[in-house]
């Protein structure tokens, strides 16, 4: 009886030990971000990574006039080294990707609509002059950015791993127990269950582009948020979305924007290049291709050939 009672003590105690995460769901970025941290020090993991990404959000609101980001666009303000290091980033994610990711295209969201969610089909010279403007938008990057961040945060808090789901992007963060895979699911364009699994390790960004993530119709026809530098319109390569994968969260968003962009010829041109990245390309025919690195399961593909 005795024996049993101390083995249930110890039961007890390691229960009392097993890990358990603590969640938080906010709204940043214009999007719902779900945060799961496992650890002693959870809790103010938490509470900083929130104030990490609110920050973030206020200093590059493009609808927040006072941001940071619309007082620079209007000449009425000067970066600090940080700020100035982003922006440098994402020019030089820009030249990499031979323009298709750009970081200045604000005013063509915009004249489309989908800062505000007035959704219009914008006349042909409303579309020049746009483009002729050079005003930042970094949004095409800034949450993978952030969840690049959000490690430094969580290495700094001391935490043993953690789930960040912001938006589109996920981040990892630390290995799971028994050297099990995180499993993270690509989202079928067309709803419903996920296409495929992908197995990542360690700190990893997987980060992905679709039609599908914000669009408006108009006589059938879909048009979405990723538009295209070169002629001001949609992006219409033949594909439904990208998912990048990534130890750089910053890069993996800007090639994820970008391959979409590309579609999957110029995309596999770019990733073969450096090869320092996995895709996942899904055709809008349905059609998978995956990077041979790419761990993918649970779904058909053909291998991308180095
Ligand atoms: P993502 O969802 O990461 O592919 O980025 C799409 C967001 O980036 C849009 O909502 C715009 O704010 C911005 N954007 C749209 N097209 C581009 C582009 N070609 N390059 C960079 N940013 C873009
Ligand atoms: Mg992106």
């Amino acid at each position: 009886m005795k024996r049993l009672l101390s083995l249930l003590f110890i039961l007890l105690l390691l229960a009392g030990c097993a890990p358990k995460p603590s969640s938080q769901t906010i709204f940043c970025m214009d999007t719902v971000m779900g945060l799961t941290v496992w650890g002693r020090n959870a809790d103010d993991a938490l509470s900083r990574l929130c104030g990490t990404l609110n920050s973030l959000d206020r200093t590059w609101s493009v609808t927040d006039e006072d941001s940071f980001l619309s007082r620079f666009n209007r000449g009425q303000a000067q970066p600090d080294e940080q700020q100035a290091a982003l922006l440098a980033r994402a020019m030089e994610l820009s030249e990499r990707t031979g323009g298709a990711f750009c970081p200045r295209l604000q005013a063509l969201s915009r004249c489309w609509g989908f800062y505000n969610g007035e959704y219009r089909l914008p006349a042909q010279e409303e579309i020049a002059q746009a483009l002729t403007q050079e005003q930042w938008d970094l949004g095409g990057f800034l949450k993978g950015y952030a969840g690049s961040l959000c490690t430094q945060v969580l290495s700094e808090a001391g935490v043993e791993r953690a789930l960040l789901e912001l938006g589109g992007n996920v981040q990892t963060y630390g290995e799971k127990p028994g050297g099990e895979p995180w499993r993270i699911g690509i989202q079928n364009p067309a709803g419903g269950d996920p296409l495929g699994i992908l197995s990542v390790y360690g700190s990893t960004a997987v980060v992905t582009s679709g039609d599908y993530q914000r669009y408006f119709e108009v006589e059938g026809r879909r048009y979405h948020h990723i538009l295209d530098p070169r002629t001001g319109y949609p992006a219409s390569s033949g594909l439904s979305s990208v998912t990048v994968i990534c130890s750089d969260g910053a890069a993996a968003d800007a090639l994820s924007t970008a391959l979409f962009v590309l579609g999957l010829e110029d995309g596999t041109r770019l990733w073969r290049k450096e090869q320092d990245f996995e895709a996942v390309f899904v055709c809008s025919d349905g059609k998978l291709y995956a990077t041979p690195g790419a761990k993918l399961s649970g779904c058909a593909f053909e291998v991308i050939s180095p």
